[in-house]
């Protein structure tokens, strides 16, 4: 059976001294090095007594040893659950016990995070060609059946509730990461910029599994920091793939910088991708790295690709393109809220996941005979491009009227003053209020007022929404995307 680790395993054997991943911890590894790193940490995992279909979690920021971890996992059989180093105690603690891994591993010598949680874990360090480690053995576990074909599981971003847990197979993985690499045209001469975290499905397919197939040159970077970001936009990195927010703060950025241009001249092909994308960002980011941004649509259930646009800069258009090869695609107008074109997306293929972990119900709910409901609102044009309306669980339905969040959240970030904005419903007795959560470099900057009116000049009376709170930062996930099911708690006081 072809594996997950056959991309490296390629690379290794075809151009051992090529270079292939690098971070911002030090390490600058060849395809040979990335070879020796993996082998120590299979013997390591092994002598801990891991067996196949266990579950070894590994808990990371963007690095070097995380990439060797992940191959270690898929060369013995293992499923690595990998997760981000920032999470809480709790949210590290829920984890642990839905999927009782066998051993856990820290990148501890990336993030000072996961060194607090390994050393409360009672983390034994392991060291080698990888780096440093940290590893803990929480559970007498038992391996897992349902796992054979399963590669990894990752954990949803939690923008709608708990996160939940996907079991992604060898194929889906390397079905994904051919279909990111295809798209993107990748080549050994790229340099890929991996600011998407690892531990996030865009990061995993696109970043590590896309590149490893590939053979491009990886410059990963463990966070998001638009200065940062800059510079390495500026030293030659020819492939840079972020969600919206990344490329909103690196606007914002070059603004305050007072630059209109990047300079470097090495980036042929950017993305968005993960959420919604309005076309004032994409504009304005065009030109910004002179050449097209690109909308790639999918989600942790489908191995990330499901859809990915060809546009040319200037382009007005801001589907997410049609479905990639061996990708199918259906919309169902059936659903509560559905007619005139739109309704839910639903896919199918080699890119769909086996199911959550540990979840029939769930599982049950959104899978059916190969169709996998994504939960999203979109409808097809003529061309056979997708455009995402929103979130069926986000649509609010206001006077009687549907109301689609990232419509109204384009026409607030259209305001000069705004870097982002979150909109959702609210029940107030039997009807829905439009609430609106803008992020503003400064507090004072515009006011509620101000942008009432603004949006007011864009948007029919039924999509304004009934308040405005504006906030230096909103609560977001490892990836920068904002989790709107924590605004009415985070924002309770301002909105009494
Ligand atoms: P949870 O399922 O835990 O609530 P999540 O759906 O945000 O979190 P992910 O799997 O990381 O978790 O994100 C997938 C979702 O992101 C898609 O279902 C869709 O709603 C949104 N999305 C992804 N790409 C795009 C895009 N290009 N345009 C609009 N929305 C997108
Ligand atoms: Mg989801």
């Amino acid at each position: 059976m072809n594996k997950w680790h056959d991309y490296p395993d390629a690379q290794i054997r075809a151009r051992p001294r090529a270079r292939a991943f690098a971070d911002g911890f030090g390490a600058d590894w060849s395809f040979a090095d990335l070879d020796r790193a993996i082998a120590e940490l299979s013997d390591i995992l092994l002598a801990s007594g891991v067996r196949p279909c266990d579950r070894v979690m590994l808990v990371l920021e963007n690095c070097n040893a995380a990439v060797a971890a992940l191959f270690a996992c898929s060369r013995i059989g293992a499923c690595v659950v990998p997760v981000n180093a920032r999470q809480t105690e709790a949210e590290l603690a829920r984890i642990v016990g839905h999927v009782t891994p066998a051993v856990i591993l820290f990148t501890s010598a990336a993030s000072p995070e996961a060194r607090d949680h390994a050393q409360r874990a009672g983390a034994r360090p392991v060291s080698g060609a990888f780096g440093q480690m940290h590893l803990a053995a929480p559970n007498p576990s038992a391996p897992d059946p349902d796992l054979a074909d399963v590669a990894a599981m990752l954990f949803t971003t939690g923008t709608t509730g708990t996160p939940k847990g996907v079991m992604l197979t060898h194929e889906n993985l390397r079905f994904g990461g051919l279909t990111s690499a295809n798209f993107r045209g990748l080549t050994q001469d790229d340099v890929v910029y991996g600011v998407l975290p690892i531990s996030h499905i865009f990061g995993l397919a696109s970043i590590v599994t896309g590149s490893a197939l590939a053979g491009a040159f990886v410059q990963l970077d463990a966070r998001f920091a638009a200065d940062r970001a800059f510079a390495a936009l500026n030293a030659g990195v020819t492939v840079f793939s972020g969600v919206p927010q990344m490329h909103a703060l690196l606007m914002q950025y070059a603004k305050e910088q007072g630059l209109e241009r990047l300079p470097s001249g090495a980036l042929r092909y950017t993305s968005s991708g993960a959420a919604p994308l309005d076309p004032a960002w994409k504009r304005k980011a065009e030109a910004f790295y002179g050449v097209a941004l690109q909308n790639g649509y999918g989600m942790t259930e489908s191995t990330a690709g499901i859809c990915a646009s060809h546009n040319r800069i200037g382009d007005p258009d801001i589907s997410v393109g049609p479905p990639l090869p061996g990708v199918d695609l259906r919309i169902d107008e059936t659903i509560p809220g559905g007619g005139d074109g739109v309704g839910e997306i639903l896919t199918r293929g080699p890119h769909v996941m086996k199911g959550y972990y540990r979840n029939a119900e769930e599982t049950g709910r959104v899978l059916a005979q190969g169709w996998l409901r994504t939960g999203d609102l979109g409808r097809l044009d003529a061309q056979g491009n997708l455009h995402v309306v929103g979130r069926a669980k986000e649509l609010i339905i206001h006077g009687g009227f549907n109301v689609y969040p990232p419509e109204v959240e384009a026409a607030l970030n259209d305001h000069p003053q705004v870097i982002q904005s979150a909109v959702i419903g609210h029940r107030v007795g039997g009807d829905e209020q439009v609430l609106a959560f803008v992020q503003v470099p400064e507090i004072g900057a515009v006011s509620e007022a101000e942008l009432a009116v603004f949006v007011a000049e864009r948007l029919a009376g039924y999509k304004r929404p009934s308040r405005i709170v504006l906030a230096k930062s909103l609560p977001a996930a490892p990836t920068g995307k904002i989790l709107k099911h924590r605004l009415l708690t985070h924002f309770a006081d301002q909105l009494v």
